[in-house]
């Protein structure tokens, strides 16, 4: 803010607000409504599998089988319910996210500045703006400064709007401008500047609502992966359908019985649909957000959750990330004529501050804002109230001209009139070369400065030189050189490495992941905090400088074995990203600041700071840090890598179980034996196997191991040959386990419906056979706790248990009653049958990630 927001400027009272809010409403566009429970069931209806089953419905009821169509019918309500409650969890979880990442504001109320949602933003607000803001809401410029808005949502025109205050000293009660100068709208940015805003119109009343353009929000938009499944379940649809027309067609042919052969084709379709792919994936997906949201990270594109756990190199900032951003003066220095003059805070003598030091520390404060937000300002204000009494002692003074921080000059400059004083206070503090170059000092007191900020930035401290001048007359100069700065000293503020981020680091280096930082920071200060984070031994620096004078391939290789990059523009990120990717890494980013905004979006992942970040920066990213830590980022990358890992073994786990299924309806139809399976057998077999992938393996507890693998290779496919063989082996060794027990009771004069019923046990209880193999296959993974698993398995045991024993589900079934001891021996085959893969599945793990 230009000024301090006059007394008058209070805001509303939080009582005031909610009665606004309760008498608007929300400051919401409208939404699409949610989907109804009728279209989620509509669209479920459009799923083959259902469709199949109400196929086989009819054909039961056209053969005049009125008790199995209706008991088949309940199986489609069961399988029915399911779907839908899958479908209302995802919804949920999607709501949920779309909830955490919309738009803040900051408002003033009751004289306080809080942080609250947009949508909770009224009529009346006052809202405060600051460079990378989405505005919340229409409203109309109280007062600003510098402040630039990028209006093309509203009016396509992508060129920014200077603005201005309505009036300059407009109270609480001005009144609307016509000019739209003064008028900034909802769902526009705020390039750069600041300005408090009263607002106009809210949620449909405003300009963008009006127009019914609705912002960007939580995507689930095709990625890589959906792709790639979505073409394999393509192909196994074609062929498996070919298969079952061809199988329909040769049995009504060659056994004159087309209904039957209906049936038959119809069974083969539903064994062999693979249709539960891309149902696993997208609750995988909007799962795994959810878990990342646990972990306070949210994710804006659901791609960045596949990408996360390939990820090769992390670049992270320093301030805030890797540190607390919790600043104390930890040292002032003099740069007095007699040579330097040392103050520190810790030390014990140095309670109280030497008068010496009172115009350095004064002018610091002067050159910070007055309400200041920047925790280097706050820790000088405190500095200064303890020492010199501030604020009350610059009473009087007044603001009446700044220069702000800008990437070419890493320096802000105040100009104050002091009472009874011709002349203004000018106060500027910064970088030290910057601060340098403004005082013009001579060779050997600039080397000395320099040398001086080097010694405190090697301690890990920040460091900013300050300087004063004194200026006549309102002709304010066009830049921070126009004055006759003075130098006065340094000043040194310590920023402690947050906690947890040694070892978040030494994690990543042992999961193959390099980690760089970026600052803008003085290279010795990015040394140090480097040091302390336990990146030192990681390479060497480069400066901002440095890297400007290289070519791209030069970066291509400096960034090989650079870790610390120091006074850097944030520009100059996006070319540090391109080296990487151009080296093929995978990369993920953190920033903030609008011009943060480039290289998020080139990152494969990039992630925005919820606190700190602006909006465009977490419109640009991918994921957002709620907390701003790096060791949350590390998290989410174990979290991601879990993700993934889980989501292949649900997919092996459902290609396997396949083979058997498909196998035992077509084997029969080939070998002329009866058949073994009919529609029923299949919807069964299908409610496991559903919640089975999608639940069991979804919570699977992460492997321990896994951080100290390598990244995974991008490019290989989900489906990799190795993965698509091995559970083939398995599925098939499933087959001639339980085929064989079939066969063997058929040929040796067992009944039809005992030996489906022995295949159907055997076969139910391979499935899960099927889950131990994919968890792992050492005891403690086989022991690791998954309490969807033991649920899924309990009421698949009672199911079965009814099916085998009521009368009428047996007639359903075409099953014949089984003594005790043949089912537990059935039971316990299918549970082996697939351990004589055990030899493959380990040496599948020899090679990271298991299959
Ligand atoms: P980082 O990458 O560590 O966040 P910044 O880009 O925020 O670093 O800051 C870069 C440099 O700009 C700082 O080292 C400091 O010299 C200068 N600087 C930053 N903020 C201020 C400020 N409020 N006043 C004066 N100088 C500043
Ligand atoms: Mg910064």
């Amino acid at each position: 803010m230009n000024e301090n927001p006059p007394a008058a400027w209070q805001g509303l009272t939080p009582e005031q607000a909610a009665q606004r809010f309760a008498a608007e409403g929300a400051n919401e566009l409208p939404q699409p409504a949610p989907r109804t429970l009728g279209r989620i069931a509509l669209e479920a209806l459009r799923e083959p599998m259902l469709q199949l089953l109400l196929a086989s419905v009819a054909i039961y009821a056209a053969l005049g089988d009125l008790h199995e169509a209706a008991m088949l019918s309940a199986f489609v309500a069961v399988s029915f319910a399911i779907t839908l409650w899958q479908e209302r969890r995802t919804e949920r979880v999607l709501e949920t996210l779309r909830e955490l990442t919309s738009p803040r504001a900051l408002v003033l109320r009751g004289g306080e500045r809080v942080r609250i949602q947009g949508r909770e933003v009224v009529v009346g607000d006052l809202l405060l703006l600051g460079d990378g803001d989405r505005i919340a809401a229409d409203a109309q410029l109280l007062a600003c400064h510098d402040l630039l808005t990028d209006e093309s949502l509203l009016s396509g025109e992508s060129m920014p709007v200077p603005k201005q205050a309505a009036t300059p000293d407009a109270g609480p009660d001005a009144t609307p401008d016509q000019s739209g100068l003064s008028q900034v709208y909802a769902g526009t940015l705020v390039i750069s500047g600041q300005g408090l805003a009263r607002v106009t119109a809210t949620g449909a009343r405003s300009e963008i609502g009006r127009i019914g353009k609705t912002l960007g929000e939580v995507e689930m938009p095709a990625t890589p992966l959906w792709l790639e499944t979505r073409r394999l379940v393509r192909i196994f649809s074609v062929l498996g359908l070919g298969i079952s027309l061809a199988v329909l067609l040769l049995y009504g042919w060659l056994r004159g019985d087309w209904l039957g052969g209906v049936l038959a084709g119809l069974t083969l379709a539903m064994s062999m649909l693979p249709q539960e792919f891309l149902l696993i994936l997208t609750v995988f997906t909007a799962m795994g957000a959810w878990r990342l949201s646990r972990q306070q990270v949210l994710t804006r594109r659901s791609a960045a959750i596949e990408t996360l756990g390939a990820a090769t190199v992390l670049c992270s900032d320093k301030t805030g990330t890797l540190t607390l951003n919790r600043m104390a003066v930890a040292e002032l220095v003099l740069a007095s004529d007699q040579g330097l003059q040392r103050w520190r805070a810790d030390d014990p003598a140095g309670a109280l501050l030497p008068a010496a030091f009172h115009a350095l520390l004064d002018a610091s404060w002067l050159a910070s804002e007055r309400e200041p937000v920047d925790p280097m300002e706050q820790a000088i204000h405190r500095l200064g109230q303890q020492q010199r009494n501030a604020p009350e002692r610059f009473d009087g003074f007044e603001l009446v001209h700044e220069y702000n921080l800008s990437p070419e000059l890493l320096a802000m400059s105040h100009v104050w009139q002091v009472p009874v004083q011709e002349t203004h206070e000018v106060a500027v503090k910064g970088a030290p070369e910057a601060v340098a170059r403004l005082c013009q000092l001579a060779p050997e007191r600039r080397q000395a400065l320099l040398a001086a900020a080097q010694a405190m930035a090697g301690d890990g401290l920040r460091v900013l030189a300050v300087a004063r001048a004194s200026f006549e007359g309102h002709d304010w100069p066009a830049t921070q050189q126009g004055f006759d700065f003075e130098l006065l000293g340094l000043v040194g503020l310590s920023d402690p490495v947050r906690p947890g981020v040694p070892e978040a680091v030494r994690d990543c280096r042992a999961a193959g992941i390099r980690v760089l930082m970026i600052t803008g920071d003085h290279p010795e200060t990015a040394r140090a905090i480097a040091r302390q984070a336990g990146l030192a031994h990681e390479g060497a620096l480069l400066t901002g400088t440095e890297l400007a004078a290289l070519d791209d391939q030069a970066l291509r290789e400096r960034v090989r074995t650079v870790a610390v990059y120091a006074r850097v523009r944030p520009e100059q990120k996006l070319r540090i990203v391109e080296a990487l990717k151009a080296n093929g890494e995978v990369v993920a980013m953190t920033g903030d600041g609008v011009n943060d905004a480039p290289s998020l979006k080139a990152a494969h992942i990039g992630i925005a700071m919820g606190q700190r970040g602006t909006d465009v920066a977490r419109e640009a990213a991918a994921l957002v840090l709620l907390k701003d830590d790096f060791a949350s980022m590390v998290g989410a990358i174990r979290a991601g890598r879990g993700i993934f890992d889980n989501l292949r073994k649900a997919m092996a786990y459902v290609l396997a179980v396949h083979v058997p299924i498909a196998g035992l309806s077509l084997l029969p139809l080939l070998l002329g034996w009866p058949l073994v399976f009919m529609p029923v057998h299949i919807a069964f077999l299908e409610l496991v196997i559903d919640p089975v992938a999608s639940l069991v393996f979804e919570s699977e507890p992460q492997d321990p191991e896994l951080m100290r693998r390598p990244p995974r290779d991008p490019a290989a496919p989900l489906f990799s040959l190795q993965l698509i063989a091995l559970s083939l082996l398995q599925g098939g060794l499933v087959l001639a386990g339980v085929g064989g027990l079939f066969a063997g009771l058929w040929l040796n004069g067992v009944g039809e419906a005992q030996a489906r019923a022995m295949t159907f046990v055997a076969l139910v209880s391979a499935s899960f056979g099927l889950v131990l193999l994919k968890r792992g296959t050492d005891l403690r993974g086989l022991l690791r706790p998954n309490p969807a698993l033991l649920a899924i398995a309990a009421l698949t045991a009672g199911l079965l248990a009814l099916a085998l024993l009521l009368p009428a589900a047996r007639g359903l079934f075409q099953f014949a009653p089984l003594p005790l001891d043949w089912v537990l021996g059935a039971g316990l085959l299918g549970l082996l049958a697939p351990a004589a893969a055990l030899p493959w599945q380990r040496r599948s793990l020899g090679t990271p990630p298991p299959g």
